[in-house]
């Protein structure tokens, strides 16, 4: 029976012909999604036969549900083919031959001139996701059918938006071929190369087995002919390309270790295991799920740029997107579905989206409560990564507040020994150590936490304070100077109220009880060797005995020395700093070398100035390195004090 002459002809609506080319004009940039639109339509098309099934409304069979995408170069046409739904004449003319429109054509005509109007924003809002194939092709051909029976149909569709129905080239079984004759300038759509990229990046986890054949290499298979000693060639049995149950799925007990690290793997590539995931299974109202990972990095410096991939029902959707996490966690790298969000969205959508905001603080929760687990349960491993992740927990601390007050009781410091506490471990109550005496581990009155920026440049304040038995704390990365500020005003100055201090910024929590005996002498001598009239000259008696003299920087009065620093050299002035540091010379009056010293103002002032000037290069260049002059001044009153041994 010729069906054809029946067949009705038509055009979609004129509105349609007015939509296809702005649809064309901009979608240029992101043309690569019309291969979604149409894997997800097909597999949509698959879950609605499913859903019919477990309905009870049709019967089930034993046909495998799959989608096969097809490339042929030589007929020109990509199809993408699937065994779902189908539909009935009356279907497609109701689905395809007219958009619903009211809507999308007020939107339309208002950014008909807005070049950036977001393309993939009124595509997905209006359902025009099938016509988006029309951005690689000039004819579109639909052969469908129903499940519920009835011919097979062909439709078929030109650039202008007229189509006709006519008679189908072929019978299906049950399902849709959607077949694209791309047009000449789109040819690289027709590559097997570019169409499985497109896949992978799309459909790697589209719920419906993906198959991807490319039908001109098929041809050119060689049959198995004339050479009889040759197996007979079985085609190997064709594997989807896709995982249709990504691990994110399943309920987090189901999976194991191994899953995760090799989910990692498989879709970042990245070789290196992560420190740790946060499986995220949001039910109602969120109803979203995803996985997270920290990933390591080989040092502070590396970018940090991370790799969060949204999905909308295991279709791919976008990388980093910045609306759905925070900036401060982009270094992490994973995978979102947000079935809540329509499949196209735009930045803007996204940017005013309570849904969006909702998730973002959930995910900004989750990853304060893994922190804090790991803390509170797996101390040892936390201790582990606490260096590849302090940087960015102290960013993100920085950046938000919130997060701060949820993570602070597990913030680390490291310590000089290789230790690592809590601030209220480093705070805690005054031990005994080895010897039998008592650590204090602050001043009584206040929270102080002491700490290096250079274990090895601040080697002797380390090896004094350890002696004493104070905890040190190493905050040597360039966020650290920073971080300390923010610590201290986030912690105000409550019972809670934290202050830090450099060790080398004061000396007096090493003193010992006993008296003081100043020298007015030893000041002006010290003053006149270190060429500073002003130098704040302590004198205190410390309880290691070994060391005459310290210098120290006030933390205030540094702090601002690197401040203006790091303005000079942001401003491109060099490193070096006019501001002027604020040295304040500690002579230790325990020191037996002091007692000399201050003998000697009496008796050899030429020998008490040379071993004067000579102490004070000694502090200095604890404290930094000499300049060229100093050096030399250094050098010769070293080798001037050997010679009178
Ligand atoms: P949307 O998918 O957003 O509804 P589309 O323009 O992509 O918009 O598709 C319009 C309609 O056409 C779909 O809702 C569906 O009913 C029908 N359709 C499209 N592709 C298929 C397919 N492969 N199988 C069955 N129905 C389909």
């Amino acid at each position: 029976m010729n069906q054809a002459s029946n067949r009705r002809a038509g055009d979609i609506s004129v509105e349609t012909a007015h939509i296809f080319p702005i649809i064309k004009k901009w979608l240029y940039s992101e043309k690569d999604i019309f291969l979604r639109e149409l894997v997800s339509n097909a597999a949509d098309a698959v879950t609605k036969h499913k859903r019919l099934i477990s309905l009870g409304e049709i019967e089930g069979d034993d046909e495998a549900y799959r989608i096969t995408v097809t490339v042929d170069k030589t007929a020109g046409t990509l199809t993408v083919s699937d065994n779902g739904i189908g539909m009935t004449e009356e279907e497609v003319s109701r689905y395809l031959g007219n958009i619903a429109l009211s809507g999308a054509l007020d939107f339309v005509s208002k950014y008909e001139n807005e070049k950036e109007a977001n393309a993939s924003g009124i595509i997905g809002h209006f359902g025009l996701g099938f016509y988006s194939a029309f951005m690689v092709a000039d004819t579109v051909e639909v052969v469908t059918r129903s499940y519920t029976g009835g011919d097979t149909i062909r439709w078929v569709c030109d650039t202008n938006g007229a189509y006709e129905f006519t008679e189908a080239p072929y019978a299906l079984g049950r399902g849709t071929d959607i077949i694209l004759h791309i047009t000449e300038e789109e040819a690289e759509y027709l590559g097997a190369y570019k169409v499985r990229d497109m896949l992978d990046k799309y459909c790697s986890f589209m719920p419906t087995e993906i198959y991807f054949v490319d039908a001109d290499q098929e041809d050119a298979e060689p049959e198995t002919e004339g050479d009889s000693d040759a197996e007979p060639k079985t085609p190997a049995e064709p594997t989807p390309i896709n995982d249709t149950t990504p691990l994110w799925q399943k309920a987090p007990s189901e999976c194991t270790e191994e899953e995760y690290k090799d989910f990692y793997r498989k879709v970042f590539h990245d070789y290196r295991e992560p420190l740790f995931h946060i499986h995220i299974n949001a039910d109602y109202p969120l109803n979203f799920k995803g996985i997270l990972y920290f990933p390591r990095l080989n040092n502070e410096y590396e970018s940090i740029e991370g790799q969060v991939k949204l999905y909308y029902n295991q279709v791919f959707v976008a990388d980093n997107v910045g609306e759905v996490i925070p900036e401060y966690l982009l270094m992490l790298k994973g995978v979102l579905d947000c079935p809540e969000l329509p499949l196209n969205v735009s930045r803007s959508y996204l940017q005013n989206n309570v849904y969006v905001s909702k998730v973002s603080a959930h995910i900004v929760k989750k990853v304060c409560d893994k922190l804090n687990s790991l803390c509170l349960n797996e101390r040892e491993a936390y201790e582990g990564v606490w260096d590849s992740i302090k940087t960015f927990v102290e960013y993100a601390c920085m950046r938000d507040r919130k997060f701060y007050d949820r993570v602070s009781d597990s913030l680390l410091f490291k310590l000089t020994d290789g230790k690592y506490v809590t601030t209220e471990e480093y705070f805690a109550p005054a031990e005994v150590v080895d010897d039998g005496t008592i650590r204090e581990s602050a001043e009584k009155s206040e929270r102080v936490v002491y700490y290096t920026s250079d274990p090895e440049g601040q080697a002797q304040y380390v090896s004094l304070f350890a002696a004493e038995g104070f905890r040190v704390a190493v905050l040597d990365k360039l966020i650290d100077s920073q971080f300390v500020q923010m610590y201290e005003s986030y912690a105000g100055s409550g019972e809670k109220a934290v202050r830090f201090q450099r060790i080398d910024a004061d000396v007096t929590a090493l003193t010992k009880d006993g008296d003081v005996t100043e020298s007015e002498a030893l000041t002006t001598l010290y003053r006149e060797v270190s060429g500073n009239e002003k130098l704040e000259v302590k004198f205190v008696p410390l309880k290691d005995e070994s060391v005459p003299a310290m210098l120290t920087v006030s933390e205030q009065s540094r702090r601002m020395e690197e401040m203006m620093r790091m303005y000079a050299m942001q401003g491109g002035m060099g490193s070096m700093s006019s501001y002027p540091v604020d040295y304040t010379l500690t002579v230790n009056t325990a020191a037996p070398l002091t007692v000399k010293l201050m003998d000697l103002c009496e008796s050899d002032s030429d020998k008490a100035k040379l071993i004067a000037s000579q102490i004070y290069r000694l502090c200095l260049l604890s404290q930094r390195k000499l300049t060229a002059e100093e050096l030399t001044a250094f050098l010769a009153s070293g080798f001037d004090l050997l010679g009178k041994l």
